[in-house]
C-alpha cells in the first residue's frame, strides 16, 4: 500500500518520507510546498482495513456495479483517501505550486490502536489544521468520544465446590464488580444526560474464568471498554474502576486484583472547546453540511491532543464500514474530490 502511494506521489510531491512505526507498518508523509510556508495543512487517511472474514463479496476485486465500488476498504478508508490524493495531484498539475503547504499522510494501524497517528505526533509533526479521512457522508465531524481499555484480573483461591469456605471465589467477586460498573453507568447517564455526544459508558466486553463446575474458580479475566468524553479526566475514570475492583474483593483476604490499561484513544473535543480552525470552516462551507458528532473514535483525537485542530470528513457512510459488502458511492467520491480541490485552491497565507 505504502509502496504504491510512494510511486504515485514521488513525481509530484516535494518530499515523500516513509517512516517505519513497527516492523512492516510504515507511515508515509508527502509534502507539497506552497508559495507560502504558513499556514500548512494536512490530509490524513489510514492505510489499514479490518479483516475480510465473512464478506459476501470479493474483497479485493473493486467491482463497480450501479454506481458503487465494492470491496474491503472502499469506504473505510481507501475511497476517502483516493479523493484526497486526486484533489492534491489535480491542484499540483493545474497550479504547479499550491497556495500554501499541504501534507498527505497515510497512517498505519488505525484499526488496531492508532500507533501510526500516535508516532507521527510524537515525532514532532505539526501543521495548522488536519482533515482525517473517515466515511462521514461529507458532514464535517467536529467531536467524538475517546476510548480507554483495561484488562482486569481477579485472583482467588481454588477449592472443591463442596468446601467453598476453603477457597476464594474470583467469579463471584467479578459479579460484584459488574454490579459496580452498572451503578457507575447510571451515574454517568444522570451526570451527562445533556451532552451532545451522549453520556460516557463502561462495558465489560469479555469475561473468562473457571475450569470445572465443581471447583471454586481461582482466576477471572475481564476486558473493559470505556467510552469517555474529552472533558472527562482519564485518571478519575481509572480511579473509579480501581475503587470498584477494591470493593469487589474487600470481603475476602484471599482475593486480589490487577488492573492494567491496554489501549487509549483520545477523544475529539467539541468545537466550542477547541476553537474550530479556518480550514474546518471553509470545508463545511464547501461541503454545504453542518457540524456533526459521532460515537466512534478516529485518529483525529491524537492530532487534537497534540494541538493540531482536527476534523473528520469524507465520502461514504460509517454504516458501510466493516460490513460484509462494503461499498462506496462513486458520485459521492467524485464530489468529495471536487470539494477538496476547491478547498486546496481557496487556502492562502
Ligand atoms: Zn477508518
Amino acid at each position: 500500500m505504502v509502496g504504491l502511494l510512494r510511486e504515485l506521489l514521488e513525481p509530484s510531491a516535494d518530499q515523500v518520507e516513509v517512516v517505519e512505526v513497527s516492523p512492516g507498518r510504515p507511515n508515509l508523509i508527502a509534502r507539497f510546498d506552497g508559495r507560502a510556508r504558513t499556514p500548512s495543512y494536512a490530509l490524513e487517511a489510514h492505510t489499514d482495513t479490518v479483516g475480510v472474514e465473512g464478506m459476501v463479496i470479493e474483497p479485493f476485486a473493486a467491482e463497480i456495479r450501479a454506481g458503487r465500488l465494492y470491496g474491503r476498504g472502499a469506504c473505510d478508508t481507501k475511497g476517502p483517501m483516493a479523493a484526497m490524493l486526486h484533489a492534491l495531484l489535480r491542484t499540483k498539475r493545474e497550479w504547479g505550486t499550491l497556495p500554501v503547504t499541504w501534507y498527505f499522510i497515510a497512517s498505519c494501524d488505525d484499526e488496531l490502536g492508532g500507533s501510526g497517528a500516535r508516532a507521527l505526533t510524537q515525532s514532532g509533526f505539526f501543521c495548522d489544521g488536519i482533515i482525517v479521512a473517515e466515511p462521514t457522508e461529507l458532514k464535517v465531524l467536529t467531536a467524538h468520544k475517546g476510548v480507554l481499555r483495561f484488562l482486569l484480573t481477579i485472583h482467588g483461591k481454588a477449592a472443591h465446590s463442596a468446601y467453598p469456605d476453603r477457597g476464594s471465589h474470583s467469579i463471584h467477586a467479578a459479579g460484584s464488580l459488574i454490579e459496580g460498573v452498572k451503578r457507575l453507568n447510571a451515574t454517568f447517564r444522570e451526570q451527562w444526560s445533556e451532552h451532545p455526544l451522549g453520556p460516557p459508558s463502561i462495558s465489560v466486553g469479555t469475561i473468562r474464568g473457571g475450569d470445572h463446575v465443581n471447583r471454586i474458580p481461582d482466576r477471572v479475566e475481564m476486558e473493559i471498554d470505556c467510552r469517555i468524553l474529552a472533558e472527562q479526566s482519564a485518571d478519575e475514570l481509572v480511579e473509579a474502576l480501581d475503587r470498584l475492583a477494591k470493593e469487589a474483593v474487600q470481603d475476602d483476604p484471599g482475593l486480589s486484583y490487577d488492573l492494567i490499561a491496554t489501549q487509549k484513544y483520545p477523544g475529539l473535543p467539541a468545537v466550542s472547546d477547541s476553537g474550530i480552525s479556518d480550514l474546518a470552516d471553509s470545508l463545511a462551507a464547501l461541503a454545504g453540511q453542518g457540524d456533526d458528532q459521532a460515537s466512534y473514535t478516529t485518529n483525529a483525537g491524537f492530532y487534537s491532543e497534540a494541538g493540531i485542530p482536527a476534523v473528520v470528513w469524507g465520502p461514504g457512510s460509517i454504516h458501510q464500514a466493516h460490513t460484509a459488502d462494503e461499498w462506496i458511492d462513486l458520485e459521492e467520491l467524485e464530489q468529495a474530490s471536487e470539494i477538496l480541490y476547491q478547498l486546496i485552491k481557496s487556502t492562502h497565507a
